[in-house]
């Protein structure tokens, strides 16, 4: 299993070599070469992004034939059993979701932001990852990535409408406790829903943010990927330490 999310050079934004944005990111050979790239130097045989809308679409995808880098529809989460092939999401603000059969037969890979998470795009994933591999959500482990912190993220009605919170005034909204709170609530064990601490805005300045930037702002790609040659653990050793 291999993870990760881009990092960013003090003051790089959109259309920089740190920007992995379809819409952002500048000319799509420039885009595509950088995730060619990335899917080179983590020893993958090719990379997959989808075009984000902000939805709940969750596709399966394998690798492209002959390798290289594909761009999919529009989806806004990725799924796929197969090795080498290295999903990717791209967000500045937004939660990078990594979801993770603990013995490694399946992976997906989430962009949820404040629609997605109020839409259940979580919920989405985990479902169709049972349905399509039979990994249910106790064999399951789950990691929130860098986004935007409950401090930083503050909203207005139309979102706080869609989480059912009073919208009489602006409000400050954490998305990774409200996917937490969804994870565990859909059967993934408390002790295997992770978070990453740090802010896309008032964090390490080596990750892009919408709400710091606005047009300036980069993306950065979130990855994950089933390294190939690594066996699958079978179901039977599948005590769930392995990811702790
Ligand atoms: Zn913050």
């Amino acid at each position: 299993m291999l993870a990760g999310i881009t990092a960013v050079r003090a003051g790089e934004g959109a259309g920089s070599e740190s920007d992995f944005g379809l819409t952002t990111g500048g000319l799509s050979r420039d885009v595509t070469r950088r995730y060619e790239m990335l899917s080179g130097a983590t020893g993958m045989h090719s990379s997959v992004v989808a075009r984000q809308v902000h939805g709940i679409r969750v596709v399966e995808v394998g690798s492209p034939p002959g390798g290289g880098s594909r761009v999919e529809g529009e989806a806004d989460g990725l799924m796929t059993s197969e090795k080498g092939v290295l999903l990717a999401v791209t967000a500045a603000d937004c939660v990078p979701v990594f979801v993770v059969d603990v013995a490694g037969r399946c992976i997906a890979l989430l962009h949820a932001g404040w629609r997605g998470v109020a839409g259940g795009i979580l919920e989405v994933g985990l479902s169709l990852l049972e349905r399509r591999f039979g990994v249910g959500p106790a064999d399951l482990a789950v990691y929130f990535g860098p986004s935007i912190c409950g401090s930083c993220y503050e909203v207005g009605a139309d979102v706080l409408r869609a989480f059912r919170r009073d919208a009489s005034r602006p409000a400050r909204l954490d998305l990774r406790a409200e996917l937490l709170l969804r994870a565990v609530g859909a059967g993934v064990a408390p002790n295997r829903v992770l978070r990453s601490e740090w802010c896309t805005r008032c964090g390490p300045e080596h990750l892009h943010s919408h709400r710091a930037r606005g047009s300036e702002a980069g993306r950065m790609a979130a990855f994950l990927g089933l390294v190939p040659g690594t066996p699958t653990r079978p179901r039977s050793t599948n005590r769930g330490r392995e990811l702790r």
